[in-house]
């Protein structure tokens, strides 16, 4: 399954729902996903840090709903397979 089809498929299940809670709405819920994989991370629980992995890309697709983005294009037109700063891969930005 590409992004696009996930997307798509996030929309079928949730953009009625989701719309009616509008992008502020929607972006707290996923602020609240983030804040769920950073708690997960730290307690080191594969099995529940993959489910917080999934809800945060779950709500960062219907978000992206939402506000009428097409997250493959978007992700794939700023890294088309090199970094954006320096244009390189693997990058080799100083940090
Ligand atoms: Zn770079």
């Amino acid at each position: 399954m590409q992004i696009h089809e996930f997307q798509e498929m996030m929309k079928q299940l949730y953009f009625y729902r989701d719309s009616k809670r509008g992008i502020r709405g929607t972006l707290e819920w996923l602020f609240d996903e983030v804040e769920e994989l950073r708690e997960a991370l730290e307690k080191g629980d594969k099995k529940e840090t993959e489910e917080e992995f999934a809800d945060v890309i779950a709500w960062l697709a219907s978000l992206a709903n939402i506000a009428r983005i097409d997250l493959e294009k978007a992700a794939l037109e700023k890294y088309p397979g090199t970094c954006p700063q320096c244009l390189h891969s693997p990058c080799e930005c100083t940090f």
